[in-house]
């Protein structure tokens, strides 16, 4: 086995040759054998011989090479891009090396390693397509024996079929963005239609049918901003949301973001509630999956407005999905996230030296099971807990998070409203959350923050959870029954 460290003391590279003159200096079987690999090249090949066998001065003709009858001379060499030094006389060789060196044209001397500047491979030609193996010397046998193996490997009309894509390369670049869809239409391309009919010898029929897949590739010019919109405040969307929100033909916005915020559009700008809200779903994802391809395709420009940050429980992952899939261009703007707005409306840190480095956003929906997830033991640990969509399982939360071993005294903060004028704010422990469940005051969003951190907020804007202890007890008591 060869060391994993080892380097390569000649490095392939693929010279530009076309047109261009190379020279071999012999005129026997070396030089012959040269002449041959060089001829697989459009490059204009020039022989410099006195005296030249047969089979050598056949292979000039068929090739349309140049033959210069004359003993050896330095002149030769001018204008050449690479020079082999084939004549089988040292002394020759030698004065080839050295003129060719002065000149600055690269020099292979045949079976004289240290006056070569480069080797050649053992070559496998399926122009445009080229697959060259050196070995450095360890043998020509070997070399050849690869030859042979990757050869047979390689369909006999590769060439062709790397010609075609050749020449559709400039098309596909203008009409295919960059990325995934120029790679999905260069496999179909290499494995698909266009191969099959290359291999069958079809030539033209080849090329239409590459034609077809390329059209057909061709994505709809629509584009689709998966935008945040913020906890809710219109002055919390970003600069970009705004924009994107004027430029927007289609507005797909959640029942979460509100009309205000909506309203920054244009006026002309089409608006399509899609839901959701606990309790009452407009469309299924599927559906707004499906919605966001379709305007897509219709080559209109989408913001698929969120609440918050888009990503952030937002299942902007399966909107993505589809949008990929179909090959429709998108963006995600970043929002302000419901934890972050409810922090700052409670002058909360999130992180407090020295009490909490880490936090968790999760939404209490996964506590269903037997065992605990991982963030529970995060919040064990030490970590501030935002709890997204947990009105209804506050009880849940708080039990389970309790007899984990969280103290029932870990401070709380429940923020409805996050952001709004309508704000508000509630402080207790752990012991109090349940009571939220039983609130049928609050019908606005409602973010709990959790953790030693919260100790470290403002109380002096926010109730105290406890005035619903009671009530809330009861609650913790129905949600751990079966
Ligand atoms: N992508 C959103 C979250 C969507 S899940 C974001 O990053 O904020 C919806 C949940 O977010 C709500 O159940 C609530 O827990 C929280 N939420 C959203 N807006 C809120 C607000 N203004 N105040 C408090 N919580 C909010």
């Amino acid at each position: 086995m060869s060391p994993a460290n080892a380097k390569l003391n000649a490095f392939p590279v693929f010279m530009r040759v076309e047109g261009e003159a190379v020279a071999i200096v012999g005129g026997g079987a070396e030089a012959l054998a040269k002449a041959r690999l060089i001829a697989q090249s459009s490059a204009a090949l020039r022989v410099i011989a006195p005296v030249i066998e047969v089979e050598l001065a056949a292979f000039i003709t068929e090739a349309g090479a140049s033959h210069v009858a004359a003993a050896y001379d330095a002149s030769h060499l001018e204008g050449t891009v690479m020079v082999f030094a084939a004549s089988g006389d040292e002394a020759t060789d030698r004065r080839v090396a050295r003129d060719a060196r002065r000149l600055g044209v690269p020099v292979n001397a045949v079976d004289r390693p240290e006056l070569c500047d480069f080797f050649t491979p053992a070559l496998v030609n399926r122009a445009p397509v080229a697959i060259a193996i050196g070995t450095e010397g360890a043998g020509p046998v070997l070399a050849q024996m690869l030859r042979g193996r990757i050869d047979q490997m390689l369909s006999p009309s590769l060439g062709s079929l790397a010609a075609l894509a050749a020449s559709l390369r400039g098309a596909v670049e203008k009409l295919l963005p960059r990325g995934n869809a120029r790679r999905r239409f260069w496999n179909s391309f290499f494995q698909g239609g266009p191969a099959h009919a290359i291999e069958a010898g079809e030539l033209s029929r080849a090329h239409d049918t590459a034609v077809d897949l390329l059209l057909s590739s061709v994505p709809a010019s629509g584009h689709i901003a998966l935008v945040g919109a913020g906890p809710g405040a219109e002055d919390l969307l970003t600069l970009r949301a705004h924009r994107l929100l004027l430029e927007a033909d289609v507005i797909v916005h959640d029942a979460l973001v509100p009309e205000a915020v909506v309203a920054m559009g244009r006026r002309d700008a089409e608006r399509l509630p899609v839901g959701k809200r606990k309790g009452c779903h407009t469309k299924s994802q599927a559906e707004i999956n499906a919605l966001l391809v379709e305007l897509g395709r219709e080559g209109k420009r989408v913001v698929r407005l969120k609440s918050g940050d888009p990503l952030v429980f937002g299942r902007a992952g399966e909107e993505m999905a589809a949008l990929r899939d179909a090959g429709i261009a998108y963006e995600v703007v970043p929002g302000v996230t419901a934890a972050f707005a409810a922090a700052a409306d409670f002058e909360l840190p999130l992180t407090l030296r020295g009490v909490s480095s880490s936090m968790v956003f999760t939404t209490g929906h996964d506590l269903k099971g037997n065992s605990l997830p991982d963030w529970a033991k995060l919040a064990i640990s030490g970590a501030t807990v935002a709890v997204y969509m947990g009105r209804s399982v506050a009880a849940e939360v708080a039990g389970r998070l309790i007899d984990a071993g969280l103290s029932p005294d870990t401070a709380v903060a429940v923020v409805e409203n996050a952001s709004l004028g309508n704000r508000r704010r509630f402080h207790g422990t752990l012991a109090d959350l349940p009571s939220l469940e039983v609130r049928a005051d609050l019908s606005g969003p409602v973010m709990t923050i959790i953790g030693d951190a919260v100790a470290g907020a403002n109380f002096e804007r926010s109730e105290p959870l406890a005035a619903h202890r009671h009530e809330g007890a009861a609650a913790a008591a129905e949600g751990v029954q079966p």
